[in-house]
């Protein structure tokens, strides 16, 4: 019985729910909570609910939700995940992410191997004891002293409301020491009256009573700083003391946040709440050095973002994040141009690319935009202007190598099924399987680097472990006449012999990968890719200029 393990455990839940609007940024209100308790010496971790149906986010538009982020273990996540690793510098899991769809096919699955004979299978008790049952997962291990849980979508959506009532339920079985209730909301500001409005929270938060939940904080997004008149008419109408009325204001960079939480001792209240008491003071000197290299920048470079979903920036958020990881380690401000690939042709390349310090081909999927990636990699192999291919990037470059080098009518079999020399093709173990959900080759593969390589300069190893999310490969059929043209394949998976690494011999920094570094930078570890990458194209600025 999960509620009476629980009450015996010392691990502490926080769910943070979201009020009036979506996009208040409830992930990096968790995040940097976490980051706060984490500095006082907790260990804790972040998970998040999603109420929508699919059992993963691998088969969503990132048009419409953003990124896909893949964990170590493999689970395709939403991109809040991304946020709880950078931010706290620790790996999630499967077990962060459980989305409605999850939890349904689970209880389906019981169903039909007779868990539950004799009985209707309904929402309450059994989806919501399913919904307890994953919220405990990550506290039962004993590692956390916290696990915050963040309830996708808004307080009031029909989607949502199974995972509402479970945290009722979980508040009752822990108790009010062990279990809080953090509401994050939004005051906007009324030009016409020039007054902040506390109507939208008052409604949110009585919607949240009628569910049998009482918020213990408030945290406020709001675009001008709270004054006490409203703090306190937000305590009176919604139950909660006025030190709870959290304000959270707009900041000029996500990585600003834990900081101003901090002011708004955000924390402390978590910690009396929760009847904890801290070991010390927050320590975030390294966060803080970060924060002031990121905002005081001595360098400035461009890079090019060449891509097929550049119109929402959230489809590419780990890579914009790890540029500005890596920005601040080289004292440099990274410009993303975002470039949509279909823009790209023989005509358009030279003005969209010259003069870039650099250039990213993103990773992606299906055919569109496939021929101006192409381009690009011409182009910057040709006029030598540092290049990092990810994934799909890498493959392009692989396929632009064997057309204009090697002479070879190449392609992908994503592109051209029929194509006389796949230089990229399906995955072996890819081509038997027919279902889409979860069947890519996912999560983290080690990869053998070549001594003496670029790559393996980069890393300072020989050995990494990188986060895959793919169906298609470079060809080894193709490899000695590649290397031998000069692209070299400098990284290979020990097991399987798969190429995750090339470079260009003939070229100051042309990297290609297969695998996405993007996911495992983090504040306190830039990637090495990537800090590499800012750094050539620093020289190349420099060199351009000279
Ligand atoms: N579409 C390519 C593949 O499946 C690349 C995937 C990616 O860029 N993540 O192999």
């Amino acid at each position: 019985m999960p509620g009476f393990f629980q009450a015996m455990s010392s691990t502490k839940y926080i769910f943070v729910t979201g009020g009036v609007t979506s996009s208040l940024g409830k992930g990096i209100i968790s995040a940097s909570l976490g980051k706060l308790l984490q500095a006082r010496g907790f260990s804790v971790t972040i998970q998040k609910f999603d109420p929508y149906i699919n059992i993963d986010p691998g088969t969503l538009n990132p048009y419409e939700h953003g990124e896909c982020y893949v964990t170590d273990d493999g689970a395709e996540t939403d991109l809040d995940l991304g946020h709880y690793e950078r931010f706290l510098n620790v790996t999630t899991s499967q077990a962060n992410n459980v989305t409605t769809g999850r939890i349904y096919n689970n209880v389906i699955t019981k169903e039909r191997h007779g868990e539950y004979l004799g009985k209707t299978v309904q929402v309450v008790p059994h989806i919501t004891d399913e919904i307890k049952r994953n919220i405990f997962l990550l506290g039962e291990t004993g590692k956390y002293d916290f696990i915050i849980t963040e309830i996708g979508g808004s307080v009031g959506d029909i989607e949502s409301l199974p995972f509402v009532e479970a945290v009722r339920q979980v508040r009752w079985d822990l108790g009010a020491n062990n279990s809080m209730v953090i509401h994050l909301t939004l005051i906007p500001y009324l030009k016409a009256a020039k007054e902040l409005k506390t109507k939208p929270t008052q409604h949110s938060v009585k919607e949240l009573l009628s569910y049998g939940i009482q918020p213990d904080i408030l945290v406020c997004r709001t675009e001008l700083p709270l004054s006490m008149e409203i703090r306190k008419k937000l305590a009176l109408f919604c139950n909660v003391n006025i030190n709870s009325v959290i304000e959270a204001i707009d900041a000029d960079t996500i990585y600003d946040v834990p900081l101003l939480m901090k002011k708004e001792k955000l924390d402390e209240r978590v910690l009396s709440k929760l009847k904890m008491t801290s070991k010390h003071e927050p320590e975030l000197e390294q966060w803080k050095a970060f924060l002031g290299k990121l905002k005081n920048p001595v360098n400035e470079v461009t890079i090019g973002l060449v891509g097929k979903y550049v119109s929402l920036p959230d489809a590419y958020k780990s890579i914009a994040e790890a540029f500005n990881h890596a920005g601040s380690q080289n004292d440099c401000k990274v410009n993303v141009k975002w470039i949509s690939s279909e823009d790209i042709n023989k005509e358009t390349v030279k003005e969209t690319l010259g003069g870039l310090d650099g250039v990213l081909v993103a990773p992606g999927f299906g055919e569109r935009g496939l021929e101006g990636k192409i381009e690009t990699v011409r182009y910057v192999r040709e006029h030598k202007i540092p290049f990092l291919g990810i994934c799909l990037g890498m493959q392009m470059a692989v396929v632009e190598f064997a057309r204009h080098v090697l002479k070879l009518d190449a392609s992908t079999t994503e592109l051209h099924p029929k194509t006389k020399h796949p230089v990229i093709d399906l995955m072996e173990e890819q081509k038997k399987i027919t279902t889409k959900g979860g069947t890519m080759r996912l999560g983290a593969y080690t990869c053998k680097l070549k001594k003496g390589s670029k790559v393996q300069h980069v890393y300072g190893d020989g050995l990494i472990h990188e986060r895959h999310r793919h169906r298609y490969e470079f060809n080894n059929k193709y490899l000695d006449q590649m290397e031998e043209a000069g692209m070299k394949a400098v990284g290979i998976n020990p097991d399987s012999g798969l190429v995750e690494v090339i470079e260009l011999k003939d070229h100051p920094w042309f990297i290609g990968v297969q695998y996405h570094p993007e996911l495992r930078s983090t504040v306190l570890n830039p990637h090495p890719l990537f800090v590499g990458f800012v750094e050539a194209a620093m020289d190349q600025k420099k060199n351009v200029n000279s």
